[in-house]
């Protein structure tokens, strides 16, 4: 049995949250094999130098504590945590996990994506995305202190609020021919990801054969986690 996360958005100031997570790592997320976090699992990353800070370690030691107790855990970068790096998966016990990868869940080949990469029709979010996510802009980033990153952070979220506001949905989500793209170009007949924040299992033809795309929901309601039972995929969900 395995299981798959997205979208968490942990931050100290949604304890609900937060206890909602913590009571899913200590409880069914022990039951799985793999727990697969599909990015945004912090609503922000500033560095893996931010792993002294009481909150992060109190969710990297329950990481930690699920691996010992025999699940694997497997993170993705989310366009909030892509900064996530090796000292925070050797403190969460962690494997990181490229964006996009290919697994296989009960013997089906699956594409996982935290899937900003798919809304190709942000066009304005696409190039901000190539340049911050080059090793070039992280190391220069990186380079600043600590308290500055953070800072910078919380202004880049305020304007993308903002922007947001201004961007219709359909542009938010994902692009049908991107999934498309993503899929065939991995010869994966389905796909799991979150980031649009719109659950749902969507079932189409692919190359004339029976394809699905699986939407995770984030956390801001419910705490809500997709199962492979071995067979089968299926939503299951606990309130905050
Ligand atoms: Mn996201």
């Amino acid at each position: 049995m395995d299981l798959l996360i997205a979208d968490i958005h942990l931050c100290p100031t949604r304890p609900a949250i937060t206890e909602a997570f913590l009571g899913f790592l200590s409880e069914q997320a022990g039951e799985a094999e793999t727990l697969y976090i599909l990015g945004d699992l912090f609503e922000y990353w500033a560095g893996d130098d931010d792993l002294a800070d009481p909150f992060n370690q109190t969710i990297c030691s329950a990481l930690s504590a699920l691996g010992r107790r025999g699940t694997r855990v497997a993170v993705m970068h989310g366009n909030r945590d892509f900064l996530l790096g090796e000292a925070f998966a050797r403190a969460s016990g962690s494997t990181l996990l490229a964006d996009p990868s290919q697994v296989s869940l009960g013997g089906v080949p699956t594409l996982l994506s935290h899937g900003d990469a798919l809304c190709t029709d942000d066009e304005a979010y696409q190039t901000f995305r190539q340049e911050v996510r080059s090793p070039d802009w992280k190391t220069r980033f990186l380079l600043r202190p600590l308290a500055e990153r953070k800072a910078m952070i919380e202004a880049l979220r305020r304007q993308s609020e903002v922007a947001k506001q201004e961007k219709s949905a359909e542009i938010m989500d994902a692009n049908e021919t991107a999934v498309l793209e993503s899929m065939r170009s991995a010869g994966c007949q389905r796909i799991i990801h979150g980031h649009t924040h719109r659950p749902g299992a969507h079932h189409f033809d692919l190359e004339g054969k029976p394809a699905e795309r699986w939407v995770v929901p984030d956390w801001r309601d419910r705490a809500v986690w997709l199962r492979h039972d071995g067979a089968k995929l299926s939503f299951c969900s606990a309130p905050l």
